[in-house]
């Protein structure tokens, strides 16, 4: 709790030093922009920058941007490495090259406000994914958009995957204290999904009734290995006082599924209930080897088609509907992809 909350200034601070680095940087080749090829035909191009290309998530979001965008218009997607200005940068030489339109998946989302100005003063459209900019920003132009999914929406699923297991296992409650101790791997403070996530996960399981008592809980910054590192952790203080293990997205949960099995658990009747956010391929084969409990489908394959059936058509200068996207667009802005429990059961949904 009070790191998460350590961590918010930090990020604050760094988008005032991003926002700073960049008003004296380059980019003021606005001038005759204007959103270049326009009205004219063409195959449009649209600029996508991932916050950065190392994560399992985003690598499915980013395939499916340029399975979408195959025969349809050009793609040119970058790696932002996790680093706010060299994002910065990139969105620079995207307003630089004139791109039709951009799509930012942003390291910082309170460094989106910097983005959205420099591609207003460009008149270059931005479509956001993953993570969402704060609601002001979001009002600074109309030309601004965001695809994603509603964070609570993943946490309260995750919180009633265990609520399920937890009433057909009485066994799960180890110590017979009718009290779930249970460990939370949280991903990036700050980021919508970590906060929420975290949050709705566990009123969900004491909307249902139940009791709990966090036993631990830190940051793995979505990470697997890092989850893994801290899962080692949890267990050397705590061993088998733990119940139940929350992870904010399915790489985390995987990691502290080796930590676990390096303890001895998932052999010779030992169990702990884990689960997860994504839906990714290797959290499937875990659900399929019955170490991962459940998980949220985080629809990767929707979210970057929306991206781009968005993007395309601010390029063209249309203003996105569902009738030129195919999705429903919420308050003028807004696409939701809607989550979907994952367990064995219904594996092939996810597929
Ligand atoms: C996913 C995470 C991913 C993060 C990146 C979340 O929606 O659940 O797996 O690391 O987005 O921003
Ligand atoms: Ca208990």
């Amino acid at each position: 709790m009070s790191k998460a909350k350590k961590w918010i200034p930090v990020l604050v601070a760094g988008a005032v030093a991003v926002t700073a680095l960049s008003a004296c940087g380059k980019s003021n080749d606005n001038q005759e922009s204007g959103g270049s090829g326009g009205g004219g035909g063409g195959e449009k191009t649209i600029g996508v920058a991932i916050y950065k290309f190392d994560d399992t998530f985003m690598t499915g979001v980013r395939n499916a941007i340029s399975d979408a965008a195959n025969g349809k218009a050009k793609v040119d997607i970058v790696d932002s490495q996790n680093s706010q200005p060299t994002q910065n940068d990139k969105v620079d030489l995207f307003i630089s090259k004139k791109y039709d339109a951009m799509a930012i998946n942003a390291v910082d989302r309170t460094a989106a406000g910097v983005i959205i100005d420099k591609a207003k003063a460009a008149n270059i459209p931005v479509v956001f994914l993953n993570r969402e900019p704060l609601a002001d920003d979001m009002k600074k132009w109309d030309k601004v958009y965001y695809v994603g999914a509603k964070a609570e929406q993943s946490g309260t699923m995750e919180g009633e995957l265990l609520v399920d297991y937890w009433k057909a296992h009485p066994e799960a409650d180890k110590n017979k204290d009718g009290v779930i101790q249970y460990v939370m791997l949280k991903g990036e403070p700050g980021h919508q999904d970590a906060e929420l996530r975290t949050k709705f996960s566990i009123q969900a399981i004491e909307d249902a009734g139940l009791k709990v008592e966090k036993v631990a809980e830190d940051t793995a910054m979505w990470d697997r290995a890092k989850a893994q590192d801290k899962m080692a952790t949890f267990l050397s203080a705590h061993g088998d006082k733990i119940e139940a293990v929350l992870a904010n997205n399915d790489d985390m949960a995987l990691g502290a599924i080796e930590a676990l099995k390096a303890a001895g658990y998932f052999k010779d009747g030992k169990y702990i209930p884990v689960v997860g956010v994504d839906a990714t391929a290797p959290a499937l084969q875990a659900l399929s080897d019955g170490t991962l409990l459940g998980t949220v489908l985080n629809d990767a394959k929707n979210q970057g088609a929306a991206t781009f059936k968005l993007a395309l058509a601010l390029a063209n200068g249309e203003t996105p509907s569902k009738d030129n996207t195919g999705y429903d667009i919420t308050d003028g802005k807004y696409v939701w992809i809607p989550y979907k429990k994952i367990t064995k059961d219904n594996m092939d949904d996810a597929k």
